[in-house]
């Protein structure tokens, strides 16, 4: 790696204190090598919220293809299912065909102004509890510990020479981080296909190429990502935490350190006093759990996911010292300004212009797929004119337009249905591919399919009072109007 004479703007390593241009001679490096971190394990209210999020989301994410859900006879009966080869994607009772993928879109945008939302009243709590690199990295840690026991003792494990005791625990480790990557990017690829039987055919060699190669990729993925690179895609990869740095503002909740309670910190022993001092007793046991190796009380850094494991290690601080909690805690810029021009914090708001305006948009997102998706049909019907020939006429002097007819039939039954053509006095139609009912004017759409039939429209020329008539294509059963689709009817010049 090339070094340069540059400062590292992230450190402003090479800069004398107060900033400027580096005064001292050492070249600085652009590149840093990774120092490993071991981070301890802590308990507290913000550690068990994680562990339910961390076993919960994990428990879903590797059971939920195997959930059924009836559909009815024919239909897969795989709760969540993405079939890419009969273009359907089902979650629970509701199946999205190819032309409603602007459900999906509407999903996306749900998920992204949702994220907008929380990421403006709470800061980074996606980096911290949601997102699978922290739920990965968390659980790769607690198998990392299980064979290497906690923060001193993988240290002295790491400095030790090779030995039976230390080949054996690191293969274990690697070992189970290869097998949860490989359950991993299995779970992946069984929600793209049928899971009970790709999880048959998967080990005989029998499962399709895309699955072995998907499976293969996230195995890979996630052993290096969770395993080897851990904090260095939230700090170096990942481009969120550039992006939130727009969604928050002074009000926004953080994991903060109260520079103005804690300072000066200084070591404190049992019976000394605490005045004169801050409440910081420099035991730096809040950097020991940081996942990411860094001091919460050097201020806000681009590092921190805001996991707020530094707030339960410093509370047990506090506890065990007899001081108050909260030393570390969620706060806002706002009220650590305030403290610090020695005015009282104010309560939490959450209700401000721009959370209004992300929860406005999410619930008008969220009320139209509703309303789409509760009104929604399911028989869909649309008739396109052939182009090529415009019209038709006939040798009676009658005019003819040809027209392509799609029935799509969401149900899982076969339905029967009447087509009527409106708009156009005195015109008859013809339905070819309808099969021999007698009055061509029945379809029978298949279950859960796609079918395409041709309409031949046939009108007395004096029926046309312009070159363009707008007429209507229906579907009905008993009379109740299934799906109407509107096209034109083309004649000669007027
Ligand atoms: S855990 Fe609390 S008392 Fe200990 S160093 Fe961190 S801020 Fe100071
Ligand atoms: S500084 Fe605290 S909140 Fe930030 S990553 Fe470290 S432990 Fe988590």
């Amino acid at each position: 790696m090339a070094t340069a004479t540059l400062i590292d703007l992230r450190k402003g390593r090479g800069a004398p204190p107060g900033g400027g241009p580096p005064q001292d001679d050492e070249p600085v490096t652009l590149y840093e090598k990774r120092k490993q971190i071991y981070p301890k394990l802590v308990s507290g209210p913000f550690r068990t919220i994680k562990w339910v999020l961390l076993f919960g989301s994990l428990g879903i994410y590797y059971l939920l293809p195997f959930l059924r859900w009836d559909r009815g006879p024919g239909a897969p009966d795989q709760a969540v299912l993405a079939d890419f080869s009969a273009g359907r994607f089902y979650a629970f009772g509701l199946e999205i065909w190819p032309q409603e993928v602007y459900y999906i879109t509407g999903l996306l945008i749900l998920a992204a102004v949702g994220l907008f939302l929380v990421t403006a009243l709470f800061g980074r709590v996606w980096c911290g509890y949601f997102c699978p690199q922290t739920v990965w990295t968390d659980l790769f840690i607690v198998v990392e510990r299980f064979f290497e026991g906690d923060r001193n003792a993988r240290m002295k494990l790491d400095k030790a020479p090779w030995s039976f005791n230390k080949l054996w625990r690191k293969g274990a480790k690697h070992a189970v981080w290869l097998l949860v990557s490989f359950a991993t990017g299995g779970a992946f690829v069984l929600y793209w296909h049928d899971a009970r039987s790709l999880a048959e055919t998967f080990f005989t060699g029998e499962a399709p190429m895309t699955a072995y190669a998907f499976a293969g990729i996230l195995t890979l993925t996630t052993y290096a990502l969770a395993g080897t690179m851990r904090e260095q895609v939230c700090t170096y990869m990942c481009p969120w935490p550039r992006i939130q740095a727009a969604l928050i503002d002074r009000k926004t909740l953080a994991v903060t350190y109260r520079a103005e309670r804690g300072e000066p910190r200084a070591p404190h022993k049992k019976g000394d006093t605490w005045d004169g001092r801050g409440d910081c007793i420099d035991c730096t046991q809040c950097v020991t759990v940081c996942p990411m190796g860094i001091d919460i009380r050097n201020g806000p850094q681009l590092e921190c996911i805001q996991c707020a494991l530094c707030i339960d290690a410093c509370n047990g601080v506090m506890k065990k010292v007899g001081r108050p909690a909260g030393l570390i805690a969620y706060d806002t810029d706002e009220n650590e300004a305030l403290r610090h021009a020695g005015k009282p914090s104010k309560p939490f708001r959450p209700l401000r212009s721009r959370t209004v305006l992300y929860a406005g948009v999410f619930a008008l997102t969220g009320s139209i797929m509703v309303f789409g998706l509760a009104t929604r049909s399911s028989i869909e019907l649309s008739a396109l004119k052939d182009r090529a020939l415009p019209f038709v006429r006939l040798a009676s002097g009658d005019i003819r337009n040809a027209y392509t007819i799609k029935v799509v039939n969401k149900q899982h039954v076969q339905r029967d249905v009447a087509l009527s053509v409106e708009g156009l006095p005195g015109a008859t139609f013809e339905l070819i591919g309808a099969g021999d009912n007698a009055m061509a004017n029945h379809l029978v759409a298949e279950p859960d399919a796609v079918d395409t039939y041709r309409l031949l429209v046939t009108a007395p020329a004096s029926a046309l009072a312009s070159d363009t008539t707008s007429i209507n294509v229906t579907l009905s059963d008993a009379g109740e109007t299934l799906a109407t689709a509107s096209t034109r009817f083309l004649g000669p010049e007027r």
